[in-house]
Order: structure tokens, then sequence, then C-alpha cells
């Protein structure tokens, strides 16, 4: 039986995540998934916790998802996010939906009756049924946070503000020096993540934010290691497609971190297992068969694939093509 385990942030890693279900059901049934989430972009917010990307993943997953925005419900209103901005509270910046809003009240009140997000996540997926388990990468809570290099609006350039507000307020458009996962030295994996990367037969990184997203996931101390020891494959999928960020604004992130954005310079950021990295596999959009011979040369088997997930269609094959791939690699993936 196939056991696949996939790390992932929020649209990128969600849809790859859907096509993946829809190949499996109709190819090997009997596969297992895991889906480890980032929760980095987690935060507290009018005092209800926020958890961006697990919402995106149960959404995407359970059918509930707003397909043109990638994230929310679709036919959302906004009539409680109005009344709190009319008391001066909140962050207007960032609004929440009226039907969104329940499942972040629902979440706060377990966690505030002493569930850890593991148990708030799997009681919301009972609605949602996913079809795979839903894994938070942490169940302290780490949050990343972005130094700002100039001053924007009341913030000063060195102050921290939190992830959430650099990307959505701001747009990813004042540059930062560094991000911060504020929380990350004491967290510890959640229950099942570790084992999860172990005893899966295939690990996969989709196409989600390699800083931010995967990047976190990996910055949680066990997880990185856990990824290098696994006797699972582990194939990742580029999220840069003909040096850009398909959707969102990933370049600033890897300009950040000095990464150039480019299929072939975040799989050579991602490394090769057999020289300290965690991928044993890549793919790349056929728009990048020119990085195949350096990602090949750093020891990355690499195969150049249509990456755009434009439909079901489409988002279907490339999960066909990374499962194909790892096969063709480890025998037992
Ligand atoms: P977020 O948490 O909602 O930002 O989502 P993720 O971290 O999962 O993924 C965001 C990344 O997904 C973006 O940086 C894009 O580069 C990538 N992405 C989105 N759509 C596609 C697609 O159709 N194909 C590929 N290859 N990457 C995509
Ligand atoms: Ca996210």
């Amino acid at each position: 039986m196939t056991n696949i385990t996939v790390l992932a942030g929020g649209i990128g890693g969600a849809r790859f995540t859907r096509g993946l279900l829809q190949q499996l059901a109709a190819t090997e049934p009997d596969a297992t998934v895991t889906v480890i989430v980032n929760t980095g972009d987690d935060m507290w917010l009018d005092g209800l916790r926020i958890c961006p990307d697990l919402d995106t993943v149960m959404y995407t997953l359970g059918g509930g998802i707003n397909e043109e925005q990638g994230w929310g419900r679709p036919g959302e209103s906004r009539r409680a996010s109005a009344e709190i901005a009319a008391y001066g509270r909140g962050w207007t910046w960032f609004t929440l939906g009226d039907l969104d809003l329940a499942t972040h009240i629902v979440r706060s009140d377990l966690l505030r009756s002493g569930s850890t997000l593991s148990e708030a996540t799997s009681f919301l997926c009972r609605r949602w049924q996913p079809g795979a388990q839903l894994l938070p990468m942490s169940d302290t809570p780490v949050e990343t946070h972005a130094r700002l290099a100039m001053d924007a609006d009341e913030h000063r350039a060195g102050e921290l503000i939190h992830f959430e507000e650099w990307w959505v307020r701001y747009r990813a458009g004042v540059p930062v020096t560094e991000f911060v996962q504020v929380g990350l030295d004491s967290a510890v994996p959640a229950p099942g993540v570790v084992d999860a990367i172990l005893t899966a037969n295939l690990v996969i990184l989709p196409p989600s934010n390699p800083v931010v997203s995967v990047g976190t996931i990996l910055a949680v101390p066990g997880i990185r290691d856990a990824l290098r020891s696994t006797a699972a494959a582990v194939v990742g999928v580029s999220p840069i497609i003909a040096g850009a960020a398909v959707r969102g604004m990933a370049d600033a992130c890897l300009n950040t971190i000095g990464v150039q954005t480019s299929a072939e310079a975040v799989g050579l950021h991602y490394g090769s297992r057999a020289a300290n990295g965690v991928l044993d596999a890549w793919l790349v959009d056929e728009t990048d068969v020119g990085a195949l011979p350096a990602l090949a040369a750093a020891g990355i088997r690499s195969v150049a694939v249509p990456l755009w997930m434009r439909d079901a269609d489409t988002t279907r094959r490339l999960a066909a093509d990374t499962l194909a791939l790892a096969r063709g690699i480890f025998t037992d993936a």
C-alpha cells in the first residue's frame, strides 16, 4: 500500500494535493495521504486563531474553497468584519468573511477549552472530509515575521511585522531583510508529523512557497532530519515557472533569502539528499528544460513536464508525473 506524505503551504500545496487525491482515487484507491501543513502564517485576530494554510488545504480538499481567490469560502459576505471595523478593532486590511469566521470561532473555542491545534484540526475536518489526514506542522505557535528594510506607515525600518501584514497589507512590496519564525526554537513537530515522514513510501514537496511555506515546515526542529533520514523518495515540484512565481509573490521571499527566482535555483536551494539537502528528484516546467543539466550535476534527478495547474486535468496529470518520477527512481515508492 502506498503512504504518501505532502508538506504543504496554502494554495499551491492544496491544489496539487487535490489533483494527487483524484489521481490516486482512479489508480490506487488504497493509497493514504497525509498533509503536513505550514502554520507559520497563523495569527490571533480579534481574539480568534486564524490558520490560513490549514484552512486553504481543508476547504480546497473538502470542496468549500473560493476557487477564484484560492482562499476563503465562495459566496462570502463581510457583515461581521464591517461591524468589527466600526468599533475600530481588527486589522482593516485583513478581511474575514462571515462563513470563514465560523471556522475561526469553532477552532478558537476548541483551543481555549484545551484542545491542541492537531485536535482542533481533526475536529474541523470531520465536517469537511478532506480525504487526507491534515496535520499542523506543530501544535505550538510559530509565527513568521518579516523585518522591514524601510519605514512603512506606522512601522519603522528594522521592525518585525507579522508575515500576513507584509503579504496582505503591503503585497510583499516593502523590502525586508529577513524572516524570523517567532516561537521556532521551542517548537516541536505535532504528533504524527515525524512518523508520517519516516513511514511514508513517498514524500512530496508540492509547488508551495519554498521560503515561508515549505521552508518554515523544514525549520521546525526534527522535520528536516526526518526528511533526510526517511527511506522514502523525496520528490519536489517547482513553484517557479520560467523565472516567475506562478501565483502570489514568492519572488519577494526568495529575494530576501538571496535565492534567484528560477526552478534551478530553488531546486539547488533545497539540495540533493546525497549532499546534505532534502530532495531526491525535482520536477521543473517544460519551459525550464535548460535547468536539467545543472540539477543532474548536483545529484537531483529531474524531469521537465507541464507544471501549470490550470484545471483539474492538468493538475491531475502533474500528480501522475510526480508519481511516475518517484517510481522511476525508487521501486517501492
Ligand atoms: P500560499 O500559502 O497560499 O502562498 O500557498 P503555497 O505556499 O502553497 O504556494 C504558493 C506558491 O505556489 C506560489 O509561490 C506559486 O509559485 C506556486 N504555484 C501556484 N500555482 C501554481 C501552479 O499552477 N503551478 C506551479 N508549479 N506552482 C504554482
Ligand atoms: Ca501561506
